[in-house]
């Protein structure tokens, strides 16, 4: 197993973390977001329902 640093493409298949839909590679709709140490991915489709969730767990924590 190879580890490649500096590079950030991510050539595995990913799973998407919302709706569990796979793909062999990430597709550049996905979006990645770290969340406890951990690197999760959404779809294009999941990405804009959790980017909403995101922002509204922004406001909590900036008000
Ligand atoms: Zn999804």
């Amino acid at each position: 197993m190879t580890t490649t640093m500096g590079e950030s493409r991510v050539s595995e298949a990913v799973t998407c973390a919302r709706c569990g839909t796979t793909a062999d590679e990430l597709p550049l709709t996905w979006v990645s977001s770290v969340e406890r140490g951990r690197t999760l991915y959404y779809c294009d489709r999941c990405a804009r329902d959790n980017l909403r969730s995101i922002e509204a767990r922004l406001d909590d924590v900036w008000w």
